[in-house]
């Protein structure tokens, strides 16, 4: 059954109903009959549509189903009250009766129903006010019906009081449920919710007006059931049923978005109720008013008024604070929690056959930038970039700032994958214009992880996780690039997983060893130093290389045991070879930034040299741009590793952000250019590049080596360009330590 269906039984079924009480309105055993029976098939119905709803729909707010079908029930009970009584025994039901306590307790369930769908968004504070309103409401509605109905028509007409009870809870029980799905309906977040709120608001009207006349129209009648009230009743029953369809159809919850600055629209209610109460107690008593109660008449309209205001500010105030917790402050774009709600939306609401992207963005380097220029470029930097990003996502969808240097596009409509990669390439495309900072230009790239709604995840958890495999794969793959998430990536991230468990092990088991490469004297041919660099040993893997596991180390902290255990063997080798008698060079050693921000860190190197007893200048430690993050440490490290008579070199000079001037500035001994340089030297522009680099490496009094020399013509280029120093897999690769003690003996004979 469809909403339309439903609709189209609801008029049948009423025409069918008058039909009977008209066509038997003469005899009054088949008019009850009609009747009972009629309205017993019109709650059955409407339970069986609520709690079918109840059962299909999964999350949470599937109770609110569930206490709108007992409602239901309580109702057929209710009406097999009237049967027993009237069709059965053929005897007036008694009133108020068994039906009439099962009827109020169905109005109970949906008043509780609707009352849970506003709790259900959470007890905030702002649900308080809500309550307060809505007793303040009913304040009003009892007051004046006890006023102008109950005295008047019940009292004075010499009713009991339990009868003018029950009659009075049926239309004030309407009314608070009505107050209730009008709340609902203000708070909803979208147009189904609100269509559902339509459905049952329309049900309660129709059944707050036929409990209205009956209770006037009742008079000494109130037992009576066949009457042309009974369809009425019906309708509301059948509208809920209604709504309970179009909610299996179209919503996967009903989904209520509590926020005070919304609830503002309907608080007022109240307050103009009171001032209406107040000008009726003006009007009935004005000349039997004296002064003091005119007065305080006066005083209660001021502080309503004081009132107003408080609200007015109230909702300023919440204004900017939901715009403070859903906005980045810096960029002014959505943040995390803003983008949570935003994905919520499109997971909980979006039907099968709609797609939606999530575009994961991480900035490649900008730490480096960040740290080089400062945090006022990095800032601007990032305005800079999120502005350009939002030019280029324009309404086809949002972009988010969610931290540091991570942005978020959501493509909430795709037709397909591709147009997602459109968008990526574009921004990578974008990207490489240069960006102007504080009168410099800079090309920051981004690394782009895409995962696609609903093949890569149904939730946001899901959906986040997979596109963030899909950029860490992204930066894998060399930065500057866009991954759509696939499911082996999941493998990676296994894999990530299994070295990161590997690595402790190996931490515990001493699982590493050392290779050594050479550094040569272009001149003189000689090796006039090695580079140790790690390999693990795995008892699977066989031996794996640094660039698998080194970042992952740095990301753990593990780096620190595993840098401490290379810098004591390296030493150590260094010296039993000193010892051996083979020639005296030095040793250089890998340091991560991790390592040297450790305050012990001077103290580590002192107590390895001491330990291993080698001569400080024969260990040169090298550390890469990035250490230049803390320029300020990092010099007073640098500095007292000097005064030690420990060398350093920048490692893979040129490709981090470092300025001249920085470089100048630090007390280093080499630079490493890195192998990029060398890599095209049939151009001549990479020529020229590399001859700078070198000459300024020079002109600044810093030995300049050159890394990743693998040909001869490189390096007839470097002695043509001055380079006295190269290391590269021409004149070694890293070896072994026999292997490498075997080398420098051969060249101890040489000497
Ligand atoms: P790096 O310090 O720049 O080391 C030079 C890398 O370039 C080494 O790779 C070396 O094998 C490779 N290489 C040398 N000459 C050539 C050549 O002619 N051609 C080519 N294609 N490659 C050449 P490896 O051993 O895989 O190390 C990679 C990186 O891992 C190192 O780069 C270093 O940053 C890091 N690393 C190695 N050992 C350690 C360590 O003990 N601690 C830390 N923190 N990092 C280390
Ligand atoms: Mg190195
Ligand atoms: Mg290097």
């Amino acid at each position: 059954m469809n909403v339309a269906k439903m609709l189209l039984f609801l008029f049948i079924y009423l025409f069918a109903f008058y039909t009977w009480l008209f066509i038997s309105w003469e005899n009054e055993w088949t008019r009850f009959l009609g009747a009972n029976l009629l309205s017993l098939a019109g709650s059955a119905v409407s339970f069986a549509v609520l709690f079918k709803t109840y059962r299909v729909l999964s999350q949470k707010y599937r109770c609110f189903w569930l206490l709108l079908s007992i409602s239901a029930l309580f109702y057929f009970a209710g009406y097999s009250v009237c049967f027993y009584y009237q069709t059965i025994l053929s005897v007036a039901m008694p009133y108020p009766g068994w039906a009439d306590y099962m009827w109020l307790t169905a109005y109970f369930f949906a008043l509780a129903a609707f009352l849970y769908a506003i709790i259900l968004r959470g007890i905030s504070v702002s649900v308080k006010p809500l309550f307060f309103n809505l007793v303040l409401f009913m304040v009003v509605v009892i007051t004046l019906s006890l006023q102008y109905i109950v005295e008047p028509m019940f009292i004075e007409a010499g009713y009991t009081t339990t009868s003018t009870f029950v009659s009075i809870a049926y239309p004030l029980l309407d009314l608070c449920v009505l107050v209730a799905i009008m709340i609902c309906y203000y708070l909803a977040s979208s147009r189904y919710e609100r269509i559902l709120m339509v459905f049952c608001g329309t049900g309660f009207v129709v059944q707050l007006a036929t409990d209205l006349i009956y209770v006037y129209w009742g008079g000494d009648s109130f037992a009576d059931m066949g009457t042309f009230l009974d369809p009425l009743w019906q309708i509301n029953l059948l509208l809920q049923g209604t709504a309970g369809l179009y909610a299996q159809k179209h919503l996967k919850e009903v989904k209520i978005d509590l926020s005070f600055y919304k609830t503002v629209n309907y608080s007022v209610l109240p307050y103009i109720g009171t001032m209406f109460l107040l000008t009726l107690i003006v009007y009935e008593n004005y000349a039997d008013m004296d002064i003091l109660l005119k007065g305080c008449i006066i005083a209660l309209l001021l502080i309503i008024l004081r009132q107003f205001v408080i609200m007015k500010k109230n909702k300023q105030l919440m204004d900017e604070y939901k715009h403070l917790a859903y906005h980045d402050p810096l960029t002014g774009l959505g943040n995390r929690a803003k983008f949570k709600e935003d994905i919520g939306e499109i997971c909980g609401h979006s039907s099968a056959d709609n797609k939606a992207a999530l575009l994961l963005i991480d900035l490649d380097r900008f730490k480096g930038i960040n740290d080089t220029l400062g945090h006022q470029a990095g800032d601007c930097l990032l305005k800079e970039l999120s502005e350009k990003l939002e030019g280029e996502i324009t309404e086809k969808g949002t972009v988010y700032r969610i931290g540091g240097d991570e942005f978020l596009v959501l493509l909430p409509k795709i037709g397909s994958t591709s147009d997602a990669l459109v968008i990526a390439e574009g921004i990578l495309a974008n990207s490489q214009q240069p960006l102007s900072v504080q009168g410099n230009e800079f090309v920051v790239t981004p690394s782009i992880g895409i995962s696609i709604y609903p093949e890569h995840g149904q939730d946001t958890e899901t959906l986040f996780r997979n596109a963030d495999a899909a950029m860490y794969r992204a930066k894998e793959k060399g930065k500057n690039n866009y991954q759509v998430y696939n499911s082996a990536l999941n493998d990676l991230l296994h894999e990530r997983m299994q070295i990161e468990i590997g690595l402790r092990r190996a931490v515990e088991e001493n699982g590493f060893t050392l290779y050594y490469q050479p550094k040569v004297d272009l001149y003189s041919k000689k090796i006039v130093g090695m580079e140790a660099l790690i390999r693990w040993k795995h008892p699977e893997w066989g031996l794996v290389p640094p660039f698998k596991f080194i970042s992952i180390a740095e990301e753990t902290g593990q780096i620190i045991s595993i840098g401490e255990w290379v810098l004591r063997e390296a030493c150590k080798q260094t010296k039993r070879w000193q010892v051996e008698g083979l020639p005296l060079i030095g040793v250089s050693v890998n340091v991560s930034v991790q390592q040297l921000e450790q305050n012990n860190f001077i103290q580590t190197v002192t107590d390895i040299l001491k330990e291993t007893n080698l001569s400080a200048r024969f260990l040169e430690l090298e550390i890469t741009e990035s250490v230049i993050q803390d320029l300020k440490r990092s010099t007073e490290i640098l500095q007292d590793l000097r005064e030690m008579g420990v060398r350093t070199s920048i490692d893979d000079f040129g490709t981090g952000y470092s300025s001249l001037s920085v470089i100048k500035t630090l007390p280093i001994n080499v630079i490493k250019i890195d192998k990029s340089f060398i890599d095209d030297l049939d151009n001549p522009a990479n020529q020229d590049l590399l001859k700078a680099i070198i000459w300024i490496g020079k002109s600044l009094g810093l030995q300049v080596i050159v890394e990743g020399v693998e040909e001869e013509q490189q390096m007839n280029m470097l002695l043509e360009y001055n380079c006295q120093f190269a290391q590269g897999y021409l004149f070694g690769k890293p070896m072994p330590r026999e292997e490498f003690g075997k080398l420098l003996s051969g060249q101890q004979r040489d000497i």
